[in-house]
């Protein structure tokens, strides 16, 4: 649902760069690992980082692997599908002049600007909501209970889908009506404020996200345990982090997916775990995925993010005040719309934006990627578990492909794969043999059938 805010929100979650990491089974905290190895020289040369990562990739069953990376390669399809049935969605409320009959209704009830562009985006979001229904049930409910990766039944889930437009509504407006109030005064010009105040809206919605948003559909908690609670704020004390809390919050209401993420923006950032994570991981997987969020904290992710996606905005936002001209001289008075100032035009902004961030997708995966890549270090180094972090990202696996191609990863992965992120912790480990944690190398991951 909501695939128009779909890109919006798409944005505003790499702005605030979500970790999402999969199922471990067993649990309680295993203590942490004993060093094994008194000569690490010996150890670091004698240590074979391919066979250790293939050992590790080896401990997921084949059915497991054959399930995940059907699941995910599905994926990539769906990529596309979202996209054409955007373009065909939005092509359909043009061609049929159904746009144009929204603005017309806008219109008639009231003579104030600002207010019939917000009544405009009210209609276009439920029309649309309702027309792309059928491929966001599939998507989000029906495919995600065939891998069983989605607890909750039909009701529940449809709850968070009428939230999820009821914030689409609120935060929708709150963009629309300034960005159409520049194009009234600005003209040909429109579109470098309009990228500016684009930015301004990924940055408030960042920076109200964690606060007012998340606990929309999770309940959010101070973590109290304090085996869990004391490690994870001691390292960020050494970190720098001025935490004195941890958020936990309900996220298998959801799924069974363990995951953490650090969120927000200028004061309202928090470091947030979830309950699958705490009840299924080790106290060493647990604090090296903590070093990850933390790395994402003090490496800034979220400003560098935003600058990053900030230089797409603007050129996006050129592309597309070329495509709305090139529309407009075409097909604008079939179409019912009046000109550059007309919020019927919508649908076709719209389309030039699909397109933009569809062809972009290499380009915006990579950008997380890599920050993703550079919080595993930050991970490694910070927690000193690489044997952890190995069965971190295994778990991973349930729903992300462990071992893709190298271009294949370029252009689908937001996040490094298995593979990647393995081979980084056991090149870790080969220089610090000291780490090694036989306990955790051990550790049964997936229920083997
Ligand atoms: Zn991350």
């Amino acid at each position: 649902m909501v695939r128009v805010m779909g890109y919006v929100v798409q944005v505003v979650l790499l702005c605030t760069v979500l970790t999402a990491i999969a199922t471990a089974q067993s649990a309680g905290g295993n203590p942490a690992s004993t060093p094994s190895v008194a000569d690490g020289h010996a150890t670091s040369e004698s240590f074979d980082v391919n066979a250790a990562v293939n050992a590790y990739l080896a401990k997921m069953p084949p059915a497991e692997r054959a399930r995940s990376n059907a699941y995910f390669e599905g994926g990539y399809w769906l990529l596309l599908w979202d996209s054409l049935s955007t373009v065909v969605v939005m092509w359909l409320l043009l061609r049929f002049r159904w746009s144009m009959r929204m603005r017309d209704l806008a219109e008639r009830i009231t003579r104030f600007r600002p207010l019939q562009t917000a009544l405009y985006w009210v209609q276009f979001i439920i029309v649309v909501s309702v027309l792309t229904f059928p491929l966001s049930i599939y998507e989000g409910y029906f495919r995600e209970r065939e891998y069983g990766l989605l607890n909750q039944t039909f009701g529940p889930w449809m709850r968070d889908q009428a939230v999820m437009l009821a914030v689409g509504v609120v935060l929708g407006g709150i963009l629309m009506v300034p960005l159409f109030g520049l194009v009234r005064r600005l003209g040909r010009s429109w579109w470098v404020w309009g990228a500016v105040v684009t930015i301004l809206f990924l940055a408030f919605v960042s920076l109200i996200a964690p606060v007012y948003l998340a606990p929309l559909f999770n309940k959010y908690t101070k973590l109290q345990d304090s085996r869990i609670k004391d490690p994870i704020l001691s390292m960020a004390r050494a970190n720098g982090i001025p935490a004195t809390d941890v958020y936990e919050f309900d996220a298998s209401r959801q799924s069974n997916r363990v995951s953490a993420n650090v969120s927000g923006f200028a004061g309202t950032q928090r470091i947030s775990l979830n309950d699958n994570l705490l009840k299924r991981c080790t106290l060493p997987e647990i604090e090296t995925t903590m070093g990850h969020e933390m790395g994402h904290y003090v490496l800034n992710h979220a400003y560098k993010g935003l600058v990053m996606f900030g230089v797409l905005v603007v050129i996006g936002f050129a592309f597309l005040s070329w495509c709305i001209s090139f529309g407009l001289a075409r097909w604008g008075e079939n179409w019912g719309i009046r000109g550059m100032t007309d919020v019927a035009l919508l649908p076709l902004a719209i389309i030039g934006l699909s397109v933009y961030f569809f062809l972009l997708t290499p380009v915006t995966n990579t950008i997380t990627r890599t920050m993703e890549f550079e919080a595993d270090m930050y991970g490694l180094n910070s927690a000193r578990q690489p044997d952890g972090e190995a069965n971190v990202d295994l778990m991973l696996g349930e729903y992300r492909k462990l071992d893709p191609g190298p271009v294949e990863e370029f252009i689908f992965f937001d996040h490094p794969s298995g593979r990647t992120r393995i081979t980084a912790a056991m090149r870790w480990k080969a220089q610090h043999p000291e780490s090694a944690s036989p306990e955790e190398l051990a550790r049964p991951l997936f229920n083997t059938p």
